[in-house]
């Protein structure tokens, strides 16, 4: 019998200095620029960032999502542990990829409208992954379907799984959605801002959901969101990332209230938390850098209030914090000088 704490540890996902590129007609985007995290079994693990850091396209090249041309895997290893075995996603044939992503790997989308097909019944949808990857019947893949629209919430599943999607409401479509990528019982599940397009009771309903799904199925789940709420009610670890780069990753508190990034208390102070209602969110000034011609120190020197001039010309290695927490910043040197953590950031803590 397998001990449930080996079960806890075991590793789903080990990425290791990723790149990825996008060579267009006026140059080479570097969207992804060295990214390393791993995920446990029945974990669920949030990437955080601004539009454009690199969080969607990290995301989707653990699919192989992102078309290729343009896109270019230039560095770096996936390594997933599917039912049978260890494999390298960053080196599998599209052929070789589509059999993973069909049966080990599932992914819900921000617009369920634009991702299900509109001519095709929320039942057929469900069954097909079925039918091709598990090699069900027509009769069982029917009747899975129904169960899993059961599962996801959706009452008269009997009846549902013949509609087609204009005739479900936004819950229900994203629920059809979590059906389809959960059918064939996926090791990873890849949420891309799964509740943006969805009203706000009806979030916090489809992340209940995702909790429940979670715990109930034990599938990893990475899940990219701005909304910090969402991180903090289902999410045990998070990584933060700027410029294609990860700049700080821990488990949820230690983001929240330990935070040592000088990005990450400016994430902190312009996003949205349950835990502080009614406080005023202050945007981070300027913008992003040139992924074209990313800058040779720290990415965020531009916009950092603390930016010295060793920033400008190096950019800074992670330091280790904890066994779980990192942040890439030059004021963790010991040489550096002492800053306060801002208030709204989580504390007044010093940072060293
Ligand atoms: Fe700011 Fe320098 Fe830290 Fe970058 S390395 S976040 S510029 S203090």
């Amino acid at each position: 019998m397998e001990n449930k704490s080996s079960l806890k540890d075991e590793l789903v996902l080990d990425v290791q200095d990723l790149k990825v590129s996008f060579n267009t007609y006026v140059g080479e985007i570097q969207a992804v620029r060295g990214v390393s995290f791993d995920l446990k079994k029945g974990e669920v693990l949030a990437i955080v960032g601004e539009s454009g850091c690199g969080k969607s396209v990290t995301a989707q090249t653990l699919m192989r999502l992102v078309p290729s041309p343009p896109s270019v895997i230039k560095n770096g290893s996936i390594m997933f542990k599917g039912k049978k075995g260890n494999v390298d996603i960053a080196k599998l044939s599209n052929k070789q990829m589509e059999k993973v992503r069909g049966s080990e790997m599932g992914m819900i989308f921000q617009d369920p409208m634009t991702s299900l097909n509109p001519t095709m019944t929320a039942g057929k949808q469900i069954t097909e992954g079925l039918i091709k990857h598990q090699g069900l019947s027509q009769a069982d893949a029917k009747k899975r379907a129904v169960e899993m629209l059961k599962l996801v919430g959706i009452a008269n599943p009997e009846e549902r799984v013949n509609q087609y999607p204009h005739e479900l409401s936004g819950g229900m479509r994203q629920r059809v959605m979590i059906a389809i990528a959960l059918a064939c019982s996926p090791r990873l599940l890849i949420a891309d801002e799964p509740t943006t397009a969805l009203d706000v009771t009806i979030q916090a309903q489809i992340i209940q959901l995702m909790k429940e799904l979670a715990q109930k199925t034990e599938a990893s789940i990475i899940l990219i969101t701005h909304d910090l709420g969402v991180v903090a009610d289902i999410a045990q670890r998070v990584i933060v990332m700027y410029a294609g780069k990860v700049i700080e990753k821990g488990t949820v508190d230690e983001i929240f209230y330990e935070s040592r990034h000088p990005y990450t208390w400016g994430l902190l102070r312009s996003m949205p938390r349950l835990d502080s209602v009614g406080d005023e969110l202050v945007p981070i000034p300027g913008t992003p850098p040139d992924l074209f011609a990313p800058p040779k120190g720290c990415a965020f020197a531009a916009r950092c209030p603390y930016a010295m001039e060793v920033c400008l010309e190096v950019d800074p290695e992670q330091t280790k914090l904890s066994a779980t927490h990192s942040a890439a910043c030059w004021l963790l040197d010991p040489e550096a000088p002492q800053v306060e953590r801002p208030v709204e950031a989580g504390g007044r803590q010093h940072v060293r």
